[in-house]
């Protein structure tokens, strides 16, 4: 433990602290970050900074410190069109792993300090980064997805045996029928470095054939998946549109549902009692394609489905809300034109605007709950002391205003791991 070497602090001083936990707003806050971690937090006269250290200053007088922000469900696909559907099929997987290096730079730059990727090359991203070769936010990866035949990762417009990622080496589709098949898929996944395994229990509005209220996957093959990721450790998270689907995800033991469109009250009671799920509403992309997607390309059959579930969706999100459930942030932008990474704050704006959040609320759906969707509850979401130092200073009062967190030039400096990452005009001595 002992440390020779001279101790390097920096503080973070001036600015007004939202630490992310939901408490009140501290005006002139002092955060010591040491190596990578927050040793101290508090009200500038409460904070005793450690002296004879090396010390580097962060003026943020009258912006705003809070915790990094969390994505809790997109992809690092680094799609490039928005004719999804046809870029799949005629452009290179591998330009898409060099563009998705970009959009995790877009996503740090943007303040987001941890993002959870939900099908895409999040996997190898984060190694590269592990190695020094790129910047980018904290990377969850579940690599692949699971989905059963006919279901929503189920590219049923192509010949079946061109569809799924273990024999054509594209795409995330792990296709897989019946307990064993579904154990079979989960542990290739995991083999190729899921930090999570994702399924798909209901259909969706990206996928043709389907539809979201439909309940794909049964309770047995659920269970069989959440073993498999328990076994070592690891979790699910699902894919779940549906009211039924809903119910089995649940009953199955997983972690995550993420769409969540149609919850039922008992749904609402069956997540009560499990204190450990967390909803992840995804209100951008929707929002994205039911007002844009005509003119970007989406296929009429996507954009007739977002506008039927939009306006059940808000409600029923803001439903989980009033019964006090944990709810992430999430966009499901996978870096196309209108689905671009760095503008994934839109989301907080959203849920103030159509669910009715509170804005502190939404900023703690952004932060500390995004760590729960991520199972790093114990190690980032919120600016406290022991935890990661993940950390950005606003320019603006997202209280008053939660969009000036949608604008990269009001995110001054963003700090991941101790370290400075970006550094946009933030004084710093
Ligand atoms: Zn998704």
């Amino acid at each position: 433990m002992s440390k020779k070497k001279k101790r390097s602090i920096t503080v973070i001083k001036g600015g007004s602290l939202i630490d992310g936990t939901g408490a009140k707003q501290v005006k002139n806050a002092v955060v010591v970050v040491e190596d990578a971690k927050i040793m101290a937090v508090g009200k500038e006269a409460d904070v005793d900074i450690p002296r004879n250290v090396k010390k580097t200053e962060i003026n943020a007088d009258g912006m705003t410190v809070m915790p990094g922000l969390i994505d809790s469900h997109l992809h690092l696909m680094g799609l490039k069109t928005d004719r999804i559907l046809e870029e799949e099929l005629i452009r290179p997987h591998q330009l898409g792993l060099i563009k998705s290096v970009f959009d995790a730079a877009d996503l740090l730059d943007a303040g987001f300090t941890t993002v959870k990727d939900c099908g895409g090359f999040g996997i190898y991203l984060k190694r590269a980064m592990a190695e020094g070769t790129l910047r980018g936010p904290r990377i969850l990866s579940s690599g692949y997805i699971l989905s059963q035949t006919a279901g929503h990762g189920d590219i049923h417009y192509i010949p079946i045996e061109f569809v799924d990622a273990r024999t054509t080496k594209r795409g995330m589709s792990l296709l897989c029928d019946g307990v064993s098949e579904c154990i079979k898929a989960a542990r290739y996944a995991l083999r190729e470095g899921a930090d999570f395994i994702k399924i798909c229990t209901s259909g969706g509005v990206m996928s043709m054939v389907d539809r979201p209220e439909h309940t794909q996957f049964t309770l047995e093959e659920i269970k069989a998946v959440v073993e498999e990721a328990r076994h070592v450790g690891k979790y699910v998270t699902a894919h779940c549109q549906g009211t039924e689907a809903m119910k089995n995800s649940l009953k199955a033991g997983v972690k995550t549902i993420d769409h969540a469109f149609y919850p039922d009250d008992e749904v609402i009671e069956m997540a009560k009692k499990r204190k450990d799920v967390v909803f992840v509403p995804t209100l951008s992309i929707a929002w994205r394609i039911i007002t844009e997607g005509e003119d970007a390309g989406y296929p009429l059959w996507a954009v007739a489905k977002g506008k039927e579930v939009w306006e059940t969706m808000v409600k029923n999100i803001a439903k989980l809300y009033k019964a006090g459930l944990t709810i992430a942030s999430a966009t499901d932008f996978v870096g196309s034109p209108l689905l671009k990474m760095g503008t994934n704050a839109m989301e907080l704006e959203l849920l103030v605007k159509h669910c009715g959040f509170k804005p502190m609320d939404a900023i703690v759906v952004a932060t500390r709950n995004g760590a729960k969707a991520c199972g790093l509850e114990n190690v980032t979401g919120t600016v406290q002391e022991g935890k990661l130092a993940d950390v950005i200073v606003v320019d603006g009062d997202p209280l008053k205003d939660v969009k000036v967190l949608q604008d990269k030039n009001r995110i001054k400096m963003v700090m991941k791991e101790g370290k400075i990452e970006v550094r946009r005009g933030a004084k710093i001595s």
